[in-house]
Formats: C-alpha cells, sequence, structure tokens
C-alpha cells in the first residue's frame, strides 16, 4: 500500500534462499555473490538498506548500520523472523518482484508471452508477468501455487480471501 514504507535488505551472500523468498514477498532485496562483510555493510549504507546478516562479529560492528542478526540456519526460520522482525504485509507485496534480479513485475497480455513459454503454457494461462528489469516471466500455474503452499507450511500464509487477484 504505501510503497515508501516498506524496508528495503540487504541480504549477507550466505542468505540468498531467504533473499529469494523475500522478493517473492514483495521486499526490495539487495543479493549478490559479493555481499558479504565490508562490502554489505557499506551496500547497505549507500542505499539506506536493514543488513540481514549471520555473521556475529559483523553485527556487533559499531559502525554497523541497521542491521537484523539471523538466528537460524534453516530458511523458512529465516523467512519467518524477518516476516515477524520487520511486520511484513504477506499479502500487500506477494509476486510483485523479479525473484532472480529484484526487478519489479509487470503484468503484461498473453500475446507478450507467445513464443517465449511453452505452447500449452500459454493456451493454458490466462495472467502472464514480466520483470521490468531482465524480461523474466512468471505465470500463475506453477509459481503461485508453489508459493502458497510452501508459505502455508511456514505458518505466513496469506489469509483466506487472498486469491491469486491479490496482485
Ligand atoms: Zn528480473
Amino acid at each position: 500500500m504505501n510503497a515508501d514504507a516498506v524496508t528495503r535488505f540487504a541480504a549477507d551472500k550466505m542468505l540468498g534462499r531467504l533473499a529469494r523468498w523475500l522478493r517473492i514477498l514483495g521486499c526490495d532485496v539487495l543479493y549478490g555473490p559479493s555481499l558479504s562483510g565490508r562490502s554489505l555493510l557499506s551496500a547497505a549504507r549507500r542505499e539506506r538498506r536493514v543488513v540481514l546478516t549471520r555473521d556475529r562479529r559483523l553485527a556487533r560492528r559499531a559502525d554497523a548500520p541497521s542491521l537484523l542478526l539471523v538466528e537460524d540456519d534453516r530458511f523458512r526460520e529465516q523467512v519467518r523472523q524477518v516476516v515477524s522482525a520487520f511486520a511484513i504485509d504477506v499479502r500487500a507485496g506477494l509476486f510483485r518482484r523479479c525473484v532472480e534480479c529484484n526487478g519489479d513485475l509487470e503484468e503484461v497480455p498473453r500475446e507478450a508471452a507467445a513464443g517465449r513459454v511453452p505452447e500449452f503454457v500459454l493456451s493454458t494461462q490466462q495472467r502472464f508477468r514480466r520483470c521490468a528489469r531482465c524480461g523474466h516471466l512468471y505465470w500463475d500455474a506453477t509459481h503461485v501455487a508453489r508459493v502458497r503452499r510452501e508459505l502455508a507450511g511456514m505458518g505466513i500464509a496469506p489469509a483466506a480471501g487472498a486469491t491469486e487477484n491479490a496482485c
């Protein structure tokens, strides 16, 4: 709803799975293979992001910007911790961000997907979303169902009534 109020993160390179899941939930997450230690802190400071890390030494540094020490090795617990710590509205941002590159997803007409997805997908799916940054295409059949199942498993599934139309 209030996009500016959404917390932006910079995730430690050891938190790849967490980063992907936060993107699925709509969070703006900076993540890359070089982001750890000092480079992570400076990237977060530069872009005013909250650091997510498992690195206790890093968390203790006096010059650390806003930071959340991720407590668990299991990604489901990690997602739960972050969602709870920042009161993330799971329904608001779901399926709005590209898992691969953090770009914004936009709805595109079926014709835009022609030739870029298998024929049976084109003939059975109505709605497609495309990443404005990398062009990756998403459609409901696999992505949405899988994500909802997983979120339910984490105990943070969107409330009933929040259907695929929520995004
Ligand atoms: Zn993308």
